[in-house]
């Protein structure tokens, strides 16, 4: 019997009941006849997804946003009874809704987890109501537990905590408080990003500025300094590690096991298929997007069509593409730059690539295509080769973005 090829499933949830200050995602402010509207349009595109793709077999289920805890419970059950109408889900697949405190009841958690729901990803960001606030949150720290004894009280075991680091005003100690706050909690995967001020939100028109000054290692007027922020990254690694939870990519900890398997989908380039408003896929090495604009993509899901895209490769060589009328853009990406994924996306894990997988993707050893990278980075302390895998040393996730742009020629 054929083996049924594995991929991820994601769903785009665009909406949120308000924007926060730094937030640069696909999301916005709707009401709940645009909501509705969305998810029969949603629920339009896995009906004609479902066809295309019944040979293979969905491992994992990611509903983000946006805020889809702010749906309705009904439109949450639809949706996963379409899911699982239209897809071939793995018996053990993990399948997650990420969560705002503010947006959810013990109703919602309760019918979520009917329907299948499996994982929560809670956004608190803070433990502290005032960096909440800076952030232009909805919720305080006890809305947030309140939302948390809801979801252990509804069954849920296995809950991932966004926090946020390198906020205005923030000192390395202001941000272990934090931690050590949500550790009294014993969730199973703790995601802790830097804040990264992006341009066409209010924070970049607030704190541009501050931002170069900190990159260029200046003294910063609310940002944090670049030092604070490598003692913050440093305090974040040695708390965790010291209450259990392995640290197994840039930003994320889990306690054993509990790694979230759809990111890992994603770093080790499994196939996915995104669905909904500006969803990315990765389908056949082809990277697809769809339209980002609200009303192409409603229209368009009333009549969705495939036909054939131009594409243009690096080389300047055009081909065409198989594609869907609202996708904004497909891509055929060529062995170079699927080679630059494995290695800049591999690597963010801990535990780094196997040599064994890059040779059975490629058919060339991993030192053939990039010897003289790894060499450098060698030499440097910044990376290392054991056991058949190549992973970046703790120096060299200290500079991850440096030594992962080497990859990239
Ligand atoms: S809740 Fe998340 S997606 Fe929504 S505005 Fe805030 S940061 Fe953006």
């Amino acid at each position: 019997m054929n083996k049924k090829k594995e991929t991820e499933l994601y769903l785009h949830i665009p909406f949120c009941m308000k924007k926060c200050g730094y937030c640069d995602f696909l999301s916005f402010v709707a009401d709940e006849k645009m909501q509705e509207t969305y998810v029969g349009a949603l629920i339009r595109e896995l009906d004609f997804y479902g066809t295309k793709y019944k040979d293979r077999l969905f491992t994992t289920v990611y509903i983000g946003g946006g805020t889809p805890s702010w749906l309705s419970e009904e439109a949450i059950a639809r949706i996963m009874e379409k899911v699982r109408e239209c897809f071939l889900l793995s018996d053990d697949a993990e399948v997650t809704i990420e969560c705002n405190p503010g947006t959810v009841t013990e109703q919602k958690l309760l019918t979520y987890r009917k329907a299948g729901i499996n994982r929560l990803s809670i956004g608190l960001q803070s433990a502290h109501n005032k960096e909440l606030q800076i952030l232009g949150r909805i919720h305080t720290w006890e809305q947030f537990l309140k939302t948390y004894d809801l979801a252990r009280g509804s069954g849920y075991s296995n809950i991932n905590i966004d926090l946020m680091s390198s906020l205005p005003g923030q000192t390395p100690e202001l941000f272990a408080d934090s931690l050590k706050k949500v550790l009294r909690l014993r969730p199973e995967h703790i995601s802790a990003y830097s804040l990264i001020i992006e341009k066409g939100t209010p924070f970049y028109d607030r704190y541009r500025f501050d931002a170069v000054r900190q990159q260029a290692g200046l003294p910063t007027e609310s940002l944090p300094t670049e030092e604070e922020e490598y003692e913050t990254v440093k305090l974040t690694q040695q708390i965790l590690q010291e209450a259990g939870y392995r640290w197994y990519e840039v930003s994320n900890f889990a306690l054993p096991g509990r790694e979230c398997r759809h990111n890992i989908g994603y770093w080790k380039r499994t196939d996915y298929l995104g669905v909904g408003l500006g969803a990315a896929s990765l389908i056949d090495n082809i990277r697809y997007s769809n339209t980002a604009d609200i009303y192409d993509y409603l229209k368009q899901c009333g009549q969705i069509r495939e036909g054939l895209f131009e594409n243009t490769a690096e080389d300047g060589t055009v081909s065409e593409v198989p594609a869907v009328n609202f996708h904004a853009s497909a891509e055929a990406l060529s062995r170079n730059a699927q080679m630059e994924e494995f290695m800049f996306l591999g690597l963010r894990m801990v535990d780094g690539v196997l040599r064994s997988d890059f040779e059975e993707a490629f058919g060339i050893s991993v030192e053939a295509a990039y010897g003289e990278v790894i060499e450098h980075l060698k030499a440097e302390g910044l990376l290392k080769k054991m056991e058949g895998r190549i992973f970046l040393t703790e120096r060299g996730m200290d500079v991850s973005n440096f030594a992962l742009a080497q990859f990239l020629h």
